[in-house]
């Protein structure tokens, strides 16, 4: 432990706490800060989905916690997440929160944080490769291209949008990424209809980015509804809403339109 990690309370060192982004699922995504802090590891919470398979091989010398979250059902709750954090790091150990994607990206890595800077524990952050980001462009599709979108939005599909986020949306028109999306489908759909965002409008739905399982189900704002259901599409899932779907299909004649109407757009290099 260095000196700028460990600090001395009482007779009881206390230990150090790094939230690890653990990237979309692919080991390859992994950075070198998260593994070198994973080797370095005495305790490590892990979430399910954080890329866990070669976790003890990463961390040989850790005592690896499984504390994950499932949907409508957390085997440990956030509160008893922090409360396990804070224990061992109290109890001088060094402590990996390894999380799926980027800890701050609707990981819910700043409260933890947070809980750190409560009880004096110094806490570190490594990022993460965000599935945002990631997910879509497994599935060959880029949050931005130049002409098409320029701007790309990250919401959580937790709990369903208001008007006034629908219309802002809808405004903006750019590329929409939805996380935790798949419960919300209809309402998040409905909602941007009802906003004059085209019922032909494309949507691709990615489950299980990265995994053997990988699936992409392609559609418009129109028929997603019906489409998502034949299909049977599950959480974990990225949904994306927006022009650049249509960029995973290069080759084809409604995306090769789509490019070269893009390039005239394009004043400058
Ligand atoms: N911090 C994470 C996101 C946590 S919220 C990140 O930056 O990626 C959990 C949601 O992320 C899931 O419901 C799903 O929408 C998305 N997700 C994470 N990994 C995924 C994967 N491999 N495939 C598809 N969706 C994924």
């Amino acid at each position: 432990m260095t000196a700028q990690n460990s600090r001395t309370t009482g007779s009881v060192s206390t230990g150090s706490v790094t939230l690890v982004g653990g990237g979309p699922g692919a080991a390859g995504l992994l950075t070198v800060a998260a593994v070198t802090a994973i080797a370095q590891a005495d305790v490590v919470l892990f979430d399910r989905l954080a890329p866990n398979d070669e976790l003890a091989l990463l961390a040989p010398h850790a005592v690896l916690i499984d504390v994950g979250k499932r949907a409508g059902s957390h085997p440990v709750s956030q509160t008893g997440i922090e409360e396990l954090i804070v224990e061992h790091a109290l109890a001088g150990k060094r402590v990996v929160r390894f999380k799926g994607g980027d800890p701050y990206v609707f990981g819910r890595g700043s409260e933890e944080v947070l809980a750190c800077h409560r009880n004096g524990i110094p806490v570190t952050v490594i990022s993460g490769v965000t599935s945002a980001i990631a997910v879509p462009a497994a599935a060959g599709i880029p949050l931005t291209h130049r002409g098409i979108s320029h701007a790309f939005t990250v919401i959580s599909g937790h709990a369903p949008l208001t008007d006034n986020e629908l219309e802002g949306l809808t405004l903006l028109g750019s590329t929409i990424v939805v996380l935790m999306g798949v419960g919300t489908l209809p309402t998040l759909s409905q909602g941007l209809l009802r906003h004059g965002m085209p019922v032909g409008m494309p949507v691709a739905i990615i489950e299980r980015g990265f995994s053997a399982t990988q699936r992409t189900t392609v559609s418009t704002l129109g028929t997603v509804l019906a489409d998502a259901a034949a299909a049977g599409v599950r959480s974990p899932a990225v949904l994306v809403v927006g022009e650049v779907v249509r960029l995973a299909f290069s080759g084809d004649a409604a995306a090769n339109d789509l490019v070269a109407r893009a390039a005239e757009f394009s004043v400058t290099d």
